[in-house]
């Protein structure tokens, strides 16, 4: 196992900014990933996980302690294993790219995941924070989840309940009882799929695109018009657009209860606007975090030094060219505080701050 010195960790990001690690290694295998571990114990440096580095926000410091990049590849054949009826297990590789493995099951003909078309990363980072697009996340599919409980020093296998699935948040993003934040490294992850089932049609912009579609779309019809969609949103990654410089959405929808919602909703009614919101568990309300940028000033493009909100996305904070993790920050925060004086409402960063 290698363990480099001082590497810059924005070439590893989409964002694009940050300092460097002070110790960097990359593993492609258990051991490795233990042997790693095993290094940042006993010199008691601080370890961070590092999966496609979409989701991050690198301080301009650096990471003092040592970064461990998962690479651990592989996809098992479904004609191999786990085949029973139409319903299919593929086992992944947690460094292998969200993507490819989306394409290469779309390819087999098996439905689950078609609707996560397009989003960049590693498929070790998709428990972590359930990712989801239009209408479907991980936590649909996964079955479970093999890990490294640094704790307790071992290898474990986590069914989809010990995951605790939520709205952008698992156990793998969580603080657990004991104030422990990044207990486990995942290694690979276990997805059910169904082979032959229909594609997941539940979002609006998805039945607009087959609005003159007679028949039921394929999947890889479906996989193609989301990632057209994204494109246009700059939530693909397409190099050269700086629209996509960016850590996807910066803000989560807020979730609130049945009386935040109605004193929000009341707002927006005494300005004759209407809040865009969907139900969600228990009585709660998810409000669109986009709509409260929006209507709190900020419109698409709006730019501060060097960072910007995208020009196609008003949840995407995006690096111009040449800006400092201070510069998203800097706007991050003031977009948080127009939307609270304006709506009475915090609005919660989606990615997760390396080293700040
Ligand atoms: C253009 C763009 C569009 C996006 N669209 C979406 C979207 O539609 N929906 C959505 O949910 N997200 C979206 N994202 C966010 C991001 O792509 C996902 O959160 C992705 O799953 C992050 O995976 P990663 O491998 O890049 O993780 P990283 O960014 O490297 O890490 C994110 C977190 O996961 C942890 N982590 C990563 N790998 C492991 C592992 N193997 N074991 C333990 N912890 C690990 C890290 O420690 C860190 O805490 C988007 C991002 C971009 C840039």
């Amino acid at each position: 196992m290698t363990i480099q010195e001082n590497v810059p960790l924005a070439p590893l990001t989409t964002l694009q900014v940050g300092g460097a690690a002070r110790y960097f290694a990359q593993a492609k295998r258990e051991d490795e990933v233990r042997e790693t571990v095993d290094f940042a114990k006993t010199r008691q440096l601080p370890l961070f996980v590092l999966g496609g580095g979409s989701n991050l926000v690198v301080a301009d410091s650096g990471w003092p302690g040592l970064v461990l990049r998962i690479a651990i590849g592989g996809i098992t054949s479904p004609s191999l294993q786990g085949t029973s009826g139409n319903s299919v297990l593929f086992s992944v590789g947690a460094g292998v790219s969200w993507d490819e493995f989306v394409a290469q099951a779309v390819a087999q003909n098996c439905a689950g995941i078609e609707c996560l078309s397009g989003i960049p990363g590693s498929v070790g980072g998709t428990p972590v924070q359930n990712v989801g697009a239009y209408g479907q996340e991980v936590a649909d599919t996964i079955e479970s989840v093999c890990a490294l409980d640094i704790k307790e020093n071992r290898a474990v296998v986590l069914p989809k309940p010990a995951c605790g699935f939520r709205y952008r948040s698992s156990i793998f993003n969580r603080i657990d009882d004991t104030g422990q934040l990044g207990r486990y490294i995942i290694l690979q992850v276990n997805y059910r799929l169904k082979r032959g089932g229909a594609p997941s049609l539940k979002y609006a912009d998805l039945q607009k695109h087959f609005a003159d579609v007679k028949t039921t779309p394929s999947l890889a019809m479906v996989r193609e018009a989301v990632r057209q969609i994204r494109r246009s949103k700059g939530m693909l990654l397409v190099p050269g657009d700086e629209d996509c410089r960016s850590a996807g959405s910066f803000f989560k929808n807020p979730v609130l209860s049945e009386e935040q919602f109605h004193d929000l909703a009341a707002r927006a009614q005494s300005k004759g606007l209407e809040i865009p919101s969907y139900p969600a568990l228990e009585a709660q309300h998810k409000v669109s975090a986009a709509w409260l940028v929006e209507h709190s000033g900020f419109a698409k493009g709006f730019r501060l030094g060097r960072a910007a909100i995208s020009k196609k996305h008003a949840l995407a904070l995006i690096n111009t060219g040449d800006a400092k993790a201070s510069d998203v920050v800097q706007l991050q925060e003031t977009i948080q505080n127009g939307v609270r004086q304006s709506w009475g409402t915090l609005l919660e960063p989606e990615p997760v701050f390396v080293g700040f």
